[in-house]
């Protein structure tokens, strides 16, 4: 690769997560505070998109039909960089994923680098996309859907975690909300009356354990039951809940999903219960971009952060990062907020998002992505490389088509 960022814009972009990060911090710990969960993100979304719009972005809220996204653009013209912020808390944990972080990171990185092309007169687009719903919903479904991401160069985002890397494995992703309808009767005078619903679920969680042992071992089938009955001397007749089937490539995924569905469908016809089992949104795989990949390396070491060794697709999860990285070259690192084996979605990991070491791994992935867009910018070889990588990659993939219901 050429060359690195000019020294100069370096210093900018450093000079300027210094100015925000008293306001960057500030909007962070509100955004914890707040804890909204997915599309519920009012007062978080507002909150945030406020601080950037006072740098001087031209911001739109309420767009493709979800009214807690927005995108703020800076630029008319040029090479396009966009950095995607995240808001969503999970339900009954918090902000366990640090996404208060992901927020103002990338509002920050988004800032400091439309800051130092300003300066400098030049010529290029900065866009902060704000996505919703990462945990559950896919806000950067419609966004893709909607084109947001087509034409630019790079999209850039980090996630907290307890490691630190250039590159994120994420697997591709259904999420499944399930139903099965019997009927009440009293369960000692007239158990044969009735048609027990947590039966049908216990049928399927079992057949759904026993099949595990006959998938690969990239495949994760997880869920839990939300209501399972109303009182013990009542035969259940209704059982809902919620489940995510997973793999590394959506051609894997959609046979699971098939054999999913019989799982459900038998013990329903078993039970002689009703099932309604509604496919919701699929995550894609996450195609990291080399090109990105290896600036990010070199940034993080600039900045002083000791990358981790990461096995591949070892501890991976989902993001709804995997369809923007089908739409446009991507990159999704982390960086270790907390120490190895405090993992996110655990109470632990929400203190992490509010802690010093946090709030300093935020502020330099403000500087790291801020940096590998300015390189997109500045570069037109790392651009090039970007470009062709994403192609190259593009080849290779199996886009998601569903699973044929
Ligand atoms: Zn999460
Ligand atoms: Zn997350």
């Amino acid at each position: 690769m050429t060359t690195a960022v000019p020294i100069e814009i370096q210093q900018a972009i450093h000079d300027t997560t210094t100015a925000c990060a008293d306001e960057l911090i500030t909007a962070s710990r509100a955004i914890h505070a707040l804890a909204e969960i997915g599309f519920e993100e009012v007062e978080s979304s507002r909150l945030l998109s406020g601080v950037i719009e006072q740098h001087g972005f031209r911001v739109e809220r309420g767009i493709s039909g979800m009214p807690t996204a927005f995108v703020a653009r800076h630029g008319m013209a040029g090479p396009h960089v966009a950095f995607v912020c995240e808001y969503d808390a999970l339900r009954g944990l918090g902000h366990a994923c640090g996404h208060n972080l992901i927020a103002t990171s990338s509002a920050g990185a988004g800032i400091s680098l439309a800051r130092s092309l300003t300066e400098r007169g030049v010529d290029a687009r900065v866009t902060i996309v704000g996505a919703p719903a990462e945990e559950g919903g896919g806000g950067k479904i419609p966004l893709c859907h909607d084109g947001l991401f087509d034409d630019c160069d790079a999209v850039l985002i980090f996630h907290p975690s307890d490691r630190t890397a250039s590159v994120q494995y994420a697997l591709a992703c259904t999420h499944w909300e399930w139903t099965f309808r019997g009927k009440a009767s009293h369960a000692a005078g007239h158990p044969d009356h009735g048609i027990n619903a947590l039966d049908a679920f216990v049928h399927a969680y079992n057949g759904v354990s026993l099949w595990r042992q006959q998938l690969r071992d990239d495949a994760r089938v997880h869920g839990f039951i939300v209501e399972g009955g109303t009182a013990p001397n009542i035969i259940p007749e209704l059982t809902r809940g919620e489940y995510l089937t997973r793999a590394r490539d959506g051609e894997y995924l959609r046979t699971m999903n098939a054999r999913f569905r019989a799982i459900f469908e038998a013990a329903a016809r078993a039970t002689g219960c009703e099932l309604q089992l509604d496919e919701k949104e699929t995550y894609l795989d996450l195609r990291s971009n080399a090109v990105l990949a290896e600036r990010a390396s070199i940034h993080l070491a600039a900045v002083g952060l000791e990358e981790d060794r990461v096995v591949a697709w070892e501890r991976t999860g989902s993001t709804d990062v995997g369809d923007v990285s089908y739409a446009a070259p991507t990159l999704h690192p982390e960086f270790a907020i907390a120490d190895e084996g405090i993992g996110p979605h655990t109470h632990a990991f929400r203190e992490a998002a509010l802690s010093p070491r946090g709030e300093s791994a935020m502020l330099q992935a403000v500087e790291v992505l801020g940096r590998i867009g300015a390189d997109v910018i500045f570069d037109a070889d790392v651009r090039h490389a970007v470009r062709d990588a994403f192609l190259r990659q593009a080849q290779h993939r199996t886009e998601w088509t569903g699973s044929g219901e």
